[in-house]
């Protein structure tokens, strides 16, 4: 009835209504969450495929929210980029992943690669990469102790400011890493182009690898294609010690995965990398 249809509209505008102030909330503590160090920065172990040593570490970000727990980044990333608290973010982890480097040399005597994601947004932001060299040089931390991760997403935004930032990270030592490798709207050409040093094989292909012989096809393709170019390859999401055989006798360099370990917080990763040395 008419009624009826003037009850479901108003629902309709209620629940539209809850969403955009749910929306306002989170967007008011995301900026509250730096200041009050609800953020903080985890770190997943990369293993040398052939010594199975630790000699690379990715780290991901987690907000530890007052009432709802752990939220990871897939939750927020998209918020903070659209805000702009990306940039805030971003240099905060590229901070952070500094300090933990200079203090694992200087602790522990343990040397290690430690990559952040970076998104595309970052790159836009103008003196971004000057920065970046100004935080690198007060840290003390040489330039290829970090590696940065981008996606090929970052590859259509606009080539000419991309290029030009990647090679200033170049410059500064720093190494680049091609992450989801296989997912985005990929190039053969921006691969020349971009002078990355790894590629990150997706997680989706590492999963159905064992079962689905197309995707068998694609990571070995990638393996060889990848090292025909130069670049070293990293597998992601390796779970089973069967994917770990599969990828040692198709020659890929390094893996990330449950296999070894999640992310963990800096103390547990601290205490795996002590045990690893
Ligand atoms: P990503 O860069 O592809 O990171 C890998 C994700 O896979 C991580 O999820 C990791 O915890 C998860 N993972 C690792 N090993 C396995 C495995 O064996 N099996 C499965 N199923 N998953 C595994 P996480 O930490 O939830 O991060 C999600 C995404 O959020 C990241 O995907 C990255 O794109 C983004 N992200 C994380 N930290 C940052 C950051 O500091 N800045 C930006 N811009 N993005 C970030
Ligand atoms: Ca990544
Ligand atoms: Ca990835
Ligand atoms: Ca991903």
């Amino acid at each position: 009835s008419k009624t009826n249809g003037r009850n479901q509209l108003t629902f309709f505008e209620h629940s539209m209504h809850a969403k955009a102030m749910e929306r306002l909330k989170m967007i008011g503590e995301l900026r509250e969450a730096l200041p009050r160090n609800e953020i903080s920065l985890y770190f997943q172990p990369i293993v040398d495929l052939y010594t199975g040593k630790i000699t690379k570490a990715e780290a991901l970000v987690r907000w530890c929210h007052p009432r709802e727990g752990i939220i990871f980044p897939g939750n927020f990333i998209s918020l903070a980029e659209e805000t702009g608290i990306i940039h805030e973010l971003g240099d905060w982890v590229f901070r952070n992943a500094l300090a933990c480097v200079k203090r694992w040399k200087q602790e522990f005597g343990i040397d290690i690669q430690v990559s952040i994601n970076k998104s595309p947004k970052q790159f836009l932001k103008k003196g971004h990469t000057e920065e970046w060299a100004e935080l690198l040089r007060n840290s003390g931390v040489a330039g290829n102790n970090i590696v940065v991760e981008i996606t090929e997403s970052v590859l259509i935004s606009n080539t000419a400011v991309v290029s030009e930032n990647l090679r200033q990270l170049h410059q500064l030592g720093m190494e680049i890493s091609i992450d989801d490798f296989g997912t985005g709207y990929s190039s053969m050409g921006y691969l020349k182009r971009l002078d990355a040093n790894f590629l990150k094989i997706d997680q989706s292909f590492v999963k159905n690898m064992m079962t689905l012989p197309t995707d068998a096809v694609i990571v070995e393709t990638i393996i060889l294609m990848g090292h025909k170019l130069g670049l070293k390859i990293i597998a992601e999401g390796v779970e089973t010690e069967q994917q770990r055989k599969w990828l040692e006798s198709n020659h890929c360099d390094y893996l990330q995965g449950y296999l070894f370990s999640a992310a963990l917080e800096v103390d547990d990763f601290e205490r795996l990398l002590k045990a690893d040395a």
